[in-house]
């Protein structure tokens, strides 16, 4: 928590939202020209990129014990952001059992990318989370569908990415609770690359930028979306619902 005070008197008390940044970390240490641009992994750029925006973050990664997703670790996070790639096979499934569960509690979740096939994703989705894909490093342009969401706050109609793997439709994922984005790429294709779903009481935003072989996690638009949703998947939530057999509150 910080205190702002002048003198003895309190004037504000805030607390930082607490982010989680996972990342596999395999490519980054097995593909020479992904750690020309991600040194220190995906994980650590993003954790830096977004730094200057007040939030409380620590990392994870595939290799710590339980995955660096301890109980104690979920307990103490807000938002986890998930980017995985090539090792979704290698979470072990009482992990993503437990990131599911606490999801559905009213952790906030953010999946990037390539975690669009994690199981975690799918297990929160329901369905294969399958898509079109090919890496010829095309220019995108991101429409804002949803100018009134948060996610969008302080962005134009559109910006752009260039360059950026080409992901196409049809993207099997269940119709969003809110789209946010829209993409086009030079190619001709069209992608929904920002979207919105709640799970119980956990609000859960997939972003599809962010190829390995490329910069993208350097890119300030693209951080300050991940800021925005952030900030928008920690607002608070309401009391948790109660279930199953229930008094009638009149007599
Ligand atoms: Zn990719």
């Amino acid at each position: 928590m910080i205190r702002v005070k002048i003198g003895d008197k309190i004037l504000a008390e805030i607390n930082p939202i607490k982010v989680t940044i996972w990342n596999e970390y395999v490519d980054e240490k097995e593909n020479p020209e992904v750690s020309g641009i991600y040194p220190q992994g995906i994980h650590n750029a993003l954790a830096k990129g977004l730094e200057p925006y007040g939030f409380h973050i620590q990392t994870a990664t595939l290799e710590q014990p339980e995955h660096g997703l301890t109980e104690k670790v979920l307990k103490q996070t807000d938002v986890l952001i998930w980017w995985g790639h090539v090792a979704h096979e290698k979470v072990k499934d009482e992990i993503v059992e437990r990131v599911y569960n606490r999801v559905l509690q009213g952790m906030g979740l953010i999946v990037l990318h390539s975690g669009h096939y994690s199981k975690l994703f799918k297990r929160l989705m329901g369905t294969t989370c399958n898509l079109k894909w090919r890496e010829s490093s095309e220019k995108q342009r991101f429409w804002v569908v949803s100018p009134s969401h948060p996610i969008t706050q302080g962005l134009g109609e559109y910006f752009e990415l260039e360059p950026e793997e080409t992901y196409g439709e049809y993207f099997d994922i269940p119709a969003p609770d809110e789209l946010v984005f829209v993409s086009w790429f030079e190619g001709g294709e069209v992608f929904r690359s920002g979207c919105v779903f709640y799970r119980s009481l956990g609000k859960i935003f997939y972003f599809q930028p962010g190829h390995e072989t490329y910069p993208t996690y350097y890119n300030k638009d693209i951080l300050h979306v991940i800021a925005n949703a952030v900030k928008w998947a920690a607002s608070p939530h309401g009391t948790a619902p109660t279930f199953g057999h229930f008094k009638a509150l009149e007599p």
